[in-house]
């Protein structure tokens, strides 16, 4: 086969984002990607692990921190001029008709206005927008609005289209024929776009449109793998090749988000503290409920779709309801451990004290125990505790830390925290019971649906 030819290219970046406190995220890490002529790219990974910010770059919306951006084999600088985006939130002006949508971004570019009405009229019959020219964003469906904003993009005539998260605010079924109408768009190698480069959550998804599948990992995004897809197209979303490429894929997301060897806590080197991930006490509670009701375990893709939340969020409290040690995850399982059964059958209060005995298994709880027990007013300084949460972990968002584990020190009523004066004091044992925690009684916010 002949050499490909590159079109965008990034290589060794890094992103480093400036917190409102100051503090300096790195949300990308030595990643090197190269989108060439006539292929589909699909970047797939839990959420916040950098993927649109890949894009942005690539698309000259953001300059990398460190690291070279290319396109073309000249370095870019300022916009990319060869990309069109798609966005997942439509990003359509309210006020303009389908028409007029797309009329602004071709007058933007300068076209007469006969041209302007002649490419208009094309890109709105190809996209199956005929009859809903003159209809505003507010009387259109999800997938009708993507549509808009398909044809937006591809009216313009780029040799990039970039899709951010397109089809997750539409239905399952137009979803499903949007993408094959995008790849009809993408497949005449002698028209433009040339080359997709997208992004998506969904493993059916990349692997219907995808010829290379990019796996990031997160904190900070690296990528972790690259799974080159030659399954023919049209794809069949049910036959057996493709299936056990998807099963494939899931295998190596869970296989690299929930290490099936020990769990995380006891991961962690004696003494060292861990990451809590950033999610809510009830959240954790709706998922052992959750399991409860199915007889203790089920599988983590179908958990997230039975709870329609993105497959990144779900591993973000499986992840720490495995920190707590209430469940385990085997493969692409998640089981409740005895700790987790106890838990589910329990009432609110002794589900108070199992929580709690959870929490101080680990290292950040017992720290601060102990550090607040040693002072004689039993309090301490928020900025005490953020300063123990930068110094074990400095790439991780501190204030985000301090509130998690806040969060979950009141829902085990061990720890409370005062807003006002901004200092942290045990509310175990202080005659109360209910220690000044705000919000503790929590309400499952993982439903199923089914
Ligand atoms: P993904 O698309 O994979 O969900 P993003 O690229 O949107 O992830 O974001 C990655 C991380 O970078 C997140 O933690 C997000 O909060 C952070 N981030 C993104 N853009 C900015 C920005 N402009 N300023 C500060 N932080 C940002
Ligand atoms: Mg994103």
């Amino acid at each position: 086969m002949a050499q490909p030819t590159p079109l965008c290219e990034v290589k060794d970046i890094v992103q480093d984002f400036r917190r409102p406190s100051g503090q300096t995220l790195r949300v990308l890490d030595g990643v090197s990607l190269t989108v060439n002529e006539h292929e589909v790219v699909a970047l797939l990974g839990p959420s916040g692990c950098g993927k649109s910010t890949v894009l942005r770059i690539l698309a000259g919306l953001i300059p990398a921190t460190a690291g070279s951006v290319s396109n073309q084999g000249a370095p870019l600088t300022g916009r990319n001029e060869d990309v069109a985006m798609v966005f997942q939130s439509f990003a359509l002006y309210p006020w303009m008709t389908a028409r007029e949508n797309i009329e602004a971004v071709l007058r933007a570019q300068g076209l007469s206005e006969d041209k302007v009405k002649e490419r208009t009229d094309q890109v709105i019959k190809v996209v199956g927008l005929t009859g809903f020219a003159n209809s505003h964003p507010r009387e259109m469906s999800g997938g009708m609005k993507q549509r808009i904003g398909i044809a937006r993009a591809i009216s313009v005539d780029r040799k990039l289209l970039f899709m951010d998260e397109p089809f997750s605010q539409v239905d399952a079924l137009t979803a499903e024929s949007l993408r094959s109408e995008v790849l009809d768009l993408w497949a005449p190698v002698d028209r433009n776009p040339s080359s997709i480069l997208m992004v998506s959550h969904d493993i059916k998804e990349v692997v219907y449109m995808a010829d290379r599948i990019v796996i990031f990992g997160t904190n900070p995004g690296r990528i972790r793998k690259i799974i080159d897809n030659h399954l023919p197209r049209p794809r069949d979303y049910r036959s057996p090749e493709f299936l056990q490429l998807v099963d494939h894929i899931h295998d190596i997301i869970t296989g690299m988000e929930l290490p099936d060897a020990a769990p995380l806590a006891a991961a962690t080197p004696a003494g060292e503290i861990e990451q809590l991930p950033p999610v809510i006490p009830s959240e954790i509670v709706g998922l052992i409920e959750y399991l409860e009701a199915r007889r203790g375990q089920e599988d983590v893709f179908r958990i997230a779709t039975d709870t329609a939340r993105e497959f990144g969020e779900i591993i973000s409290v499986v992840k720490a309801a495995e920190v707590l040690d209430l469940v385990d995850t085997p493969k692409r399982l998640v089981v409740l451990t005895a700790e987790g059964r106890k838990f589910a059958k329990a009432l609110a209060e002794e589900r108070r004290s199992i929580w709690r005995s959870c929490l101080m298994s680990l290292q950040i709880f017992k720290t601060l125990h102990a550090m607040i027990s040693r002072q004689p007013t039993h309090e301490i300084d928020r900025e005490i505790v953020e300063e123990t949460i930068i110094l074990a972990m400095p790439h991780e968002d501190y204030a985000r830390q301090f509130m998690t584990i806040i969060a979950w020190a009141r829902y085990g009523n061990m720890l409370s925290y005062d807003e006002t004066t901004e200092k942290v004091s045990l509310s175990e044992g202080n005659g109360t019971g209910n220690g000044g925690s705000h919000g503790s009684t929590p309400a499952p916010t993982v439903t199923p649906s089914a």
